[in-house]
């Protein structure tokens, strides 16, 4: 099994937990507007790897990776080579090496069975996975990224019955995605997922622009300002309300269902030990 590879790097330290080893594979259906890869969306053009090739070149820096870290695929679009994805991450894990995905998810299509057997072994071994959700509104999102958001919710909820740990990330846009409503809406899908870990809020920033000029492909962000520190603080915090809004009703709703089986054993006689 061959992965058409953008490029390695041996010290990552933004992509997962404690230092890694991180594989950029080629290949993207995604078209986001912020993109600072676009030089990995087309599949050709990489380096062709195998997956023994690179967990050889893991353990040769293996002594970075003892603080927690691992191995991390990114892109590019790691599932448009999910045949390549199992294989790595399942010689990975004989070497109890820690897996993580950094994914949009675009790929998943719980309608395609043959693809979902492959889904089900892929989840088998990864350890974690960074799922960045571009917008929570459909229209907004296809305008965005040029792909629609329904197959990457579905994917994030699959995650959940999986039993796969989820970083969520969303890059936050001055103008494109900082609307307090989405936002908050974003954060009250999470927060309905049991498997949620952690929630990177990401600044836009413009130095991916270099890439588009020597590719010369349009810049759609053209004009747009960096994303404010400060006010990425605030746009968190709004997230992290939404989230709190769906906890507190799934509590709300996990009581009052103890409170009827309760009142349901009562009316059937029956008492508690
Ligand atoms: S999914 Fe990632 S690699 Fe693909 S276009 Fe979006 S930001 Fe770029």
């Amino acid at each position: 099994m061959i992965g058409h590879i953008h490029s390695l790097e041996s010290f990552g330290t933004v992509d997962g937990p404690g230092t890694r080893f991180v594989v950029f594979v080629k290949g993207c259906p995604m078209r986001c507007a912020y993109c600072h890869n676009p030089d990995t969306w087309e599949m050709a053009g990489g380096t062709d790897m195998e997956p023994s090739y690179i967990m050889e070149q893991y353990h040769r820096n293996e002594s970075f990776y003892q603080n927690g870290g691992g191995i991390t695929v990114t892109g590019g679009e790691p599932l448009m080579q999910i045949d390549f994805l199992i294989e790595l991450f399942t010689l990975a894990k004989k070497d109890h090496v820690h897996t993580c995905l950094d994914t949009s998810g675009i790929a998943f299509n719980p309608e395609n069975p043959a693809l979902m057997e492959k889904f089900d072994r892929l989840c088998e071994v990864t350890d974690l996975v960074m799922l960045d959700i571009k917008h929570i509104d459909p229209e907004k999102h296809l305008e965005l990224v040029k792909q629609p958001n329904t197959n990457i919710l579905k994917f994030a909820k699959y995650l959940d019955e999986k039993h796969v740990d989820v970083w969520i990330r969303h890059v936050i846009v001055p103008g494109w995605t900082d609307d307090d409503k989405y936002l908050f809406e974003l954060g009250y899908f999470i927060g309905g997922l049991s498997n949620l870990k952690a929630l990177d809020a990401l600044p836009y920033h413009t130095m991916g622009k270099r890439k588009y000029d020597e590719l010369g492909i349009p810049y759609r962000l053209e004009g747009v300002p960096p994303m404010d520190k400060a006010k990425l603080i605030e746009k968190k915090e709004v997230i992290l309300d939404g989230i709190r809004k769906r906890r507190a009703e799934l509590r709300d709703t996990a009581v009052s269902n103890q409170d009827q089986a309760a009142q349901g054993d009562q009316a059937a006689g029956f008492t508690k030990p």
